[in-house]
């Protein structure tokens, strides 16, 4: 596949293109604030929460045991079951806009609770939502036929590449296996046994 082909791809994907229109409004509206030594860090926050919200949501969310209701088995097979039966399947690589923009905002309600600042808030939104384009994007390299330059970038693609693979039960962490290894998830592969249900969510006991 060309190389060019595979940008496009990505970068003209709908719900892409949504969550990059709201993050350039949110940078427009941080740019007629005063930007101080407190935006980046606020900005930092963001990034950190991140990484954290896209591990926790990926192992107990999207990884939690086939719910019996319906309508809820339905919503977790398209964030992720499916995801898992075809992992390479285009439009069930990226995370879909009605659940992107409501976890946004979510966050984003949850920190203006805690700092009572819109600026702060706004900071922190746009620290998420550079986090959730790195996400994409590591995610998007994962499971596409394209190479990593850089070892991290290598490493992160292998590590994705074991959990859909190996065992679904470890390496949850997809931008930042950091994460994983505060968690005990993040393995050698020697030390992991294959397992059968990686590629059916639904058939785990
Ligand atoms: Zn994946
Ligand atoms: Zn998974």
């Amino acid at each position: 596949m060309k190389e060019n082909r595979l940008y496009r791809d990505f970068f003209l994907h709908f719900d892409i293109l949504v969550m990059l229109g709201i993050f350039l409004v949110f940078v427009g509206f941080l740019m007629t604030m005063e930007l101080s030594l407190s935006t980046f860090l606020f900005f930092a926050i963001g990034i950190v929460a991140y990484m954290f919200s896209e591990y926790l949501t990926h192992r107990f969310v999207f990884h939690i045991k086939s719910p019996k209701n319906a309508f809820l088995l339905k919503l977790i097979k398209r964030l992720h079951y499916d995801h898992h039966k075809k992992p390479n399947e285009l439009k069930l690589l990226f995370l879909p806009i009605w659940y992107s923009a409501p976890s946004l905002f979510i966050l984003c309600l949850l920190f203006y609770f805690v700092s009572g600042s819109i600026s702060a808030s706004l900071a922190f939104a746009t620290g998420i939502l550079f986090m959730f384009f790195v996400y994409e994007w590591k995610h998007y390299v994962a499971n596409r036929p394209l190479k990593p330059k850089t070892r991290f970038g290598k490493w992160l693609k292998k590590t994705h590449t074991l959990h859909h693979y190996k065992n679904e039960n470890y390496w949850y962490g997809v931008s930042t296996p950091f994460v994983d290894a505060l968690f005990g998830t993040l393995k050698d592969e020697q030390d992991v046994e294959t397992s059968q249900t990686a590629k059916d969510l639904e058939k785990r006991a």
